[in-house]
């Protein structure tokens, strides 16, 4: 941020062992979380993790079992939905179909306390308009745009009530998925214009990276993980987080004398020299299919430093600018190689049965021990 006079306050949202059970589930565990001012953040997880209700209980929709809430100093607990400074955008957007654009931007500004003058909210309407280019759809109905024109709206109506917190639960769920990634891209924009702090759920790790500038990981109330796009990808710290943000290959073994004695390769796996996992102890090497390379079976062998084996090419999906392969060892076990297609310039590509190698070079795999 390059406005030292308004440095943004890192933890400007505090979430402090938060818990929410319904029942016999656990929806929410334990999360504790500190979110900066003007940060865009991502709550990442599948269906019924937990993602939802956390968000429900920001907006004051459900309430915690155990735990605080702090926002911009205040403890949200004694604060009811309707007083609380946040603001939460639905999957469905919600807009009210018998109303126009600017009334459904304006609706929530009519219970403002103090009151509003007349005035005052046309020109909040009218500015939020702008902000979200959709002046000229003022008179229209919801009915009467597209699904990327509704959302926009939506936000407009959001950010009306300029929240201390912006809350968008799975916000371009309901858009195909071109127009989402055009959006995503629009709606970060904006946010950023405006300036406020923002979380927001997804089930989309795609949509999460690209919009986000930190990522929580969720997965079954608790959060495993928080950091950037970047950190949660090349560094995760456990195999879900592996596994459900991007692809990758996990082996499993014994730890023994700095490599990995694993069933499914065919010798001890070089670790990475900084992991230090405890000698006998049982862990997992992630590696990225980017960071396994493919070589014809006859080619030069890998160098030193590097894990190889050699197999056949079981599967190929060619999606332009690269190419994902499943290589199976002569074990049964598939190690997926994803290659740029800009490596085949001087040679064919590895075609269906062709023996090849894969290797990877050990600092590029991350151990996991949990
Ligand atoms: P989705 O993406 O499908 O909305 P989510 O990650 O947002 O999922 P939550 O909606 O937060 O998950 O639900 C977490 C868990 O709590 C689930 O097991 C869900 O069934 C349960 N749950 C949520 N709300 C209630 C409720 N009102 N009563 C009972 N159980 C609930």
């Amino acid at each position: 941020d390059s406005d030292s006079g308004s440095r943004p306050r890192r933890d400007y949202l505090r979430i402090e062992g938060v818990t929410r059970r319904f029942d016999d589930t656990l929806a929410v565990d334990g999360v504790s979380l500190a979110i900066a001012e003007r940060e865009i953040f991502a709550l990442l997880g599948s269906s019924g993790c937990g993602k939802t209700t956390l968000l429900r209980m920001l907006a004051g929709l459900e309430a915690p079992d155990a735990g605080r809430i702090v926002l911009d100093g205040e403890d949200l607990a004694a604060v009811p939905a309707y007083r609380r400074p946040t603001n939460m955008m639905f999957q469905s957007y919600a807009l009210f179909p018998h109303l126009t654009v600017e009334q459904n931007v304006a609706f929530g500004l009519w219970q403002e306390r103090p009151r509003l003058a007349r005035a005052e909210v046309a020109a909040r309407v009218a500015a939020m308009l702008e902000l979200v280019q959709m002046q000229r759809y003022a008179r229209r109905k919801p009915h009467e745009l597209s699904g990327g024109q509704q959302q926009r709206v939506a936000l407009a109506r959001s950010l009306a009530k300029e929240p201390k917190l912006l809350l968008l639960d799975e916000p371009l769920a309901a858009l195909d998925k071109k127009i989402r990634q055009r959006t995503q891209l629009e709606l970060v924009n904006l946010i950023e214009r405006v300036g406020v702090t923002c979380i927001l759920v997804t089930h989309d790790q795609e949509e999460a990276m690209t919009m986000a500038g930190r990522i929580g990981v969720m997965n079954e109330g608790r959060l495993l993980q928080v950091g950037t796009p970047g950190e949660i990808y090349e560094t995760p710290n456990c195999r879900f987080t592996a596994e459900f943000v991007g692809e990758t290959n996990l082996f499993r073994g014994r730890v023994d004398g700095g490599a990995l004695h694993c069933e499914d390769f065919p010798a001890p796996i070089l670790l990475p020299a900084d992991a230090d996992p405890d000698d006998g102890g049982e862990a997992w090497l992630s590696v990225r299919p980017e960071r396994v390379a493919l070589s014809r079976a006859g080619a030069a062998p890998a160098g030193a430093g590097c894990n190889a084996a050699v197999g056949e090419v079981a599967e190929i999906a060619y999606l332009g600018s690269h190419s994902v392969y499943h290589v199976r060892l002569a074990n049964g076990r598939i190690v997926i190689a994803s290659v740029a297609s800009a490596q085949w310039r001087d040679a064919a590509p590895p075609t269906w049965g062709d023996a090849v190698r894969v290797a990877w070079f050990a600092p590029d795999g991350v151990v996991l021990t949990r």
